[in-house]
């Protein structure tokens, strides 16, 4: 038995799967990831544009990008990663998808219950009211700071609905995170390199309540060791395999 056949045994007969997505779901969808070799922060420091630092101090610099990240998700659609774990959470192997992802892209394939641990570029909300909105209010051409997007109802400056680098996470969906990858007896971990705290710690709590740990990434990751298996394919790939092992309909 290979390791995929390996782990599609093991959701079998667990009775509380849980997966956890990074970026790398989503690459196949044409969304690149982060720190990968062909990664948005190849280029770019993180801190100089996605922080609240940047969004204060450099807004044109910082909605340029947002803008960007944007028209791309306009155009992606799910892949075999997304579309492949809704069908195994509808017949009940997965218990709870926890994304790292900003892109919606799960809900899109149909999962439900999503945890977005950082938030939604499909939304924007007012820094003075905290009022949310659809993200077509940021989708405008910046060239100076007088087109910084403004909220409709107190004129505050809006942000994208992501969570940016110097920012908590969201409590409520941290504690669901967390209460999940408690009850979690197998804990699948799909394209993230598991370099961004909190959300890293979540594999190794779920092995230290005695979850077993499968890593689905095309890269090493430091928790790779904790893992009973690791697979370094390409998740759409794994996916797919496991959805037909298991009986289901193909996408
Ligand atoms: P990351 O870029 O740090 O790591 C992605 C990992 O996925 C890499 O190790 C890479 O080897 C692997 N990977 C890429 N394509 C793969 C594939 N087809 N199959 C298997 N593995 C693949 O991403 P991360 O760990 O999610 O980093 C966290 C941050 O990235 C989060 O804050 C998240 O919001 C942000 N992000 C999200 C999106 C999105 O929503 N689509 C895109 C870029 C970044």
């Amino acid at each position: 038995m290979d390791a995929v056949q390996e782990l599609t045994e093991r959701l079998k007969q667990a009775e509380h799967a849980v997966v956890l997505t990074g970026a790398g779901a989503s690459t196949e969808s044409g969304l690149p990831d982060f720190r990968s070799r062909d990664g948005l922060w190849r280029n770019v420091d993180p801190m100089k544009l996605a922080s609240m630092t940047a969004l204060r101090q450099n807004p044109v610099a910082f909605f340029q990008f947002y803008r960007m990240r944007l028209s791309r998700l306009q155009g992606a659609e799910p892949n075999r990663v997304h579309t492949g774990l809704a069908r195994l959470q509808q017949a009940g192997y997965i218990k709870a998808v926890i994304t790292q992802n900003i892109d919606g892209l799960h809900q899109a394939a149909g999962s439900t219950g999503v945890i977005e641990v950082h938030g939604s570029l499909r939304e924007c909300v007012c820094l003075t009211c905290e009022r949310r909105f659809p993200s077509e209010l940021i989708d405008v051409d910046v060239q100076t700071e007088a087109d910084v997007p403004r909220c409709p109802e107190c004129e505050g400056m809006l942000k994208p609905g992501v969570i940016l680098f110097e920012e908590v996470l969201p409590m409520d969906a941290v504690e669901r995170a967390i209460a999940e990858t408690e009850r979690a007896d197998l804990f699948i971990v799909i394209g993230s390199s598991l370099e961004v705290a909190p959300v890293n710690q979540f594999p190794a709590m779920a092995v230290m309540g005695g979850a077993d740990l499968a890593i689905l990434n095309m890269e090493p990751t430091h928790l790779d060791g904790h893992a009973r298996w690791v697979i370094r394919r390409r998740a759409g790939e794994v996916v797919s395999e496991m959805v037909r092992q298991l009986g289901l309909p193909v996408c």
